[in-house]
């Protein structure tokens, strides 16, 4: 197993941090390395759950005392983290999903049911539905809108969702008196123990059927194909999950549906690599367009440009296309679509090329120099990142 970081040290704080200072850099580190920030980055998820452990251990009075007088020794066996799969990024968002607060630009995506399973007791939820979709880089350029057919558990049209049939009402449960829970009381040497469990009359819904609806056998609800309408926003990434509340399935005999998780999938385009909000695209380029200059067509997430390439124009070089990548996900601007030249050798030339090749070897001109427009490719790096 390898060597834990000390949790102080991965949040980069002092021993004696407040809770105030704790969360603050928890705050910051966390929005750094969230995975909406940076799809696909497994190193970024490593740090982001490293933070997030560190956070659940140092934010609980108990459990820091604890690891305050033991280390990490101290964190094992209850409230540890015990063996290589640590924390999910469930645990971290259920857990800690709050510190962003509804401000936060990652707040759409945990929003609505994330937090709301301890919600109200009593309204019984429905399951939620994860489906996936897939989309084209150019989806992700404009967003998507569309209708999707989703198969989900509905209120029955028959009944109305109460599993009775038609007319009937429901009875309350005459074992639980409509409690849903049973409660047992025992004389034990320790005195008198009470427990409570679910009712079995009823299955804790308080209610029974007398004649069951024949549409959907007493359950109250159907399996349907649904049309449901979907609105991605454009900027989205691999693996984001959006969340329509109330598009999940229906419960058994009535209570709220679940969500609909849509699990965003984003197809590989044959020529455009995606990195972060901005396009890479590799443009092998004619060596005669590269010494004389010239005007060539390169593929968008917007469909096909003309570009123009200048006289001279080295290999490595890149040319950038202003707002021709990723919109934000949150408004805040456009990428850039970047294009690096390479210049294309041909691997066979007929004898006159091979002549007129010949003549050009010994040309003055042909001599390899280097001089401004040949900076060297480590240059060039510098200039672009600045
Ligand atoms: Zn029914
Ligand atoms: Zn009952």
């Amino acid at each position: 197993m390898s060597q834990k970081r000390d949790y102080y040290e991965v949040l980069g704080v002092s021993k004696g941090a407040s809770a105030e200072e704790l969360k603050k850099a928890y705050r910051k580190l966390a929005i750094k390395y969230h995975p909406d920030k940076n799809p696909g980055d497994a190193e970024a998820e490593k740090k982001f759950k490293e933070i997030a452990e560190a956070y659940s251990v140092l934010s609980d009075p108990q459990k820091k005392a604890r690891y305050d007088q033991y280390g990490h020794a101290g964190m094992g066996g209850a409230g540890g983290f015990g063996g290589q799969g640590g924390f999910t990024m469930d645990d971290i968002f259920s857990q800690f999903g709050d510190i962003f607060g509804d401000d936060s630009p990652f707040s759409s995506f945990f929003g609505g049911s994330r937090g709301g399973g301890g919600g109200r007791r009593g309204v019984r939820k429905g399951s939620d539905l994860r489906i996936k979709l897939k989309m084209s880089l150019s989806d992700v350029a404009k967003g998507l809108e569309k209708k999707i057919k989703v198969k989900r558990y509905t209120s029955c049209n028959t009944c109305g969702g109460n599993g009775a049939k038609n007319g009937t009402s429901l009875n309350t449960c005459g074992t639980c008196n409509g409690q849903g829970q049973v409660r047992r009381v025992q004389q034990t040497m320790l005195g008198q123990m009470v427990s409570t469990s679910t009712c079995p009359t009823c299955n804790g819904e308080g209610k029974t059927v007398t004649e069951r609806c024949e549409a959907c056998f007493g359950e109250g609800r159907q399996l349907t194909e649904d049309q449901i309408q979907i609105k991605i926003p454009a900027g989205v990434a691999e693996g984001m999950q959006l969340s329509m509340s109330g598009k999940g399935n229906v419960p058994v005999r009535g209570g709220v549906p679940g969500d609909l998780l849509i699990v965003i999938e984003e197809e590989e385009h044959p020529d455009l690599k995606r990195d972060g909000n901005n396009i890479l695209f590799d443009l092998p380029l004619n060596f005669v367009d590269a010494v004389l200059g010239s005007e060539v067509e390169v593929p968008t997430v917007d469909g096909k440009v003309k570009i123009k390439v200048k006289n001279g124009t080295q290999a490595g070089e890149v040319l950038r296309l202003r707002g021709k990548g990723l919109p934000n996900l949150n408004g805040y601007g456009t990428g850039d679509q970047l294009v690096h030249i390479n210049i294309f050798t041909p691997t066979s030339v007929s004898s006159e090329e091979k002549k007129i090749l010949e003549d050009l070897r010994e040309s003055p001109n042909f001599e390899p120099k280097k001089g401004a427009n040949n900076k060297s490719i480590f240059d060039k790096m510098k200039d672009f990142f600045q």
